[in-house]
């Protein structure tokens, strides 16, 4: 059985990194994204084990005891991880896989990891990336100041990703990341273990 391949997603927030994933696991069979679990407050629209597994501090505290945390981080004042087990399972199955984390998850997967692949999500502009996050209308001014800063933190990350993605045009961005997806599939190493019964044949 072929295992799947583990893909980090990180952008700043309001790069359109979701949309572009939940797209991305809507086209293509066999790939999964990881549900978080955050101490952070549901949004208006949001739902408990979709969006996130929304936990109480002390909940995620006890996660971290457990090491039930693949990786865990915090972000802005709240805390995120992903749990261990269920992106092991996935896979183990074969499945491919995509964290959607920060570039501090980001770090501490790969290094444990070194076999994922990471792709940095980038908006077109500053102006843009500040458009998108009022558009949200969900935060204040206070906060949205917040987030540009800390997305100027995050895009200053770039050079530990293998993969670089503009999101300036939509379906354009995501044909790149399917095509990420699609040409790791037929790599070798992968391919080795997919297509080995045809390989032998060939070869005797
Ligand atoms: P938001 O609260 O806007 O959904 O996410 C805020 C930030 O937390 C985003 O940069 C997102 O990628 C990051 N994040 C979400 N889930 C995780 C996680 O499980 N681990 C880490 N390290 N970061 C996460």
């Amino acid at each position: 059985m072929t295992t799947g391949k583990l893909y980090i997603v990180s952008a700043p927030s309001g790069a359109g990194k979701t949309s572009l994933v939940k797209r991305l696991t809507a086209e293509l069979d066999g790939l999964t994204v990881s549900i978080s679990h955050t101490t952070r407050p549901m949004r208006v629209g949001e739902q408990n084990g979709v969006d996130y597994f929304f936990v109480s501090l002390d909940e995620f505290k006890a996660m971290i005891e457990r090491q039930a945390f693949l990786e865990h981080a915090q972000v802005f004042d709240n805390f995120y991880g992903t749990a261990q087990r269920t992106v092991e399972l996935a896979l183990a199955d074969g499945t491919d896989v995509i964290l959607e984390i920060d570039w501090q998850g980001a770090q501490q997967v790969r290094n444990m990891l070194p076999d994922s692949e990471s792709i940095f999500v980038l908006p077109p502009s500053i102006e843009i990336l500040k458009q998108r996050l009022r558009g949200r209308g969900q935060d204040t001014e206070e906060t949205i100041a917040r987030r540009m800063q800390d997305a100027v933190t995050e895009i200053s990350h770039y050079p530990e990703f293998d993969y670089l993605v503009v999101n300036d045009d939509f379906e354009t961005a995501l044909n790149q990341l399917k095509s990420i997806v699609i040409a790791n599939r037929v790599a070798q190493r992968r391919q080795q273990q997919q297509i080995a019964g045809l390989l032998e044949n060939l070869l005797n």
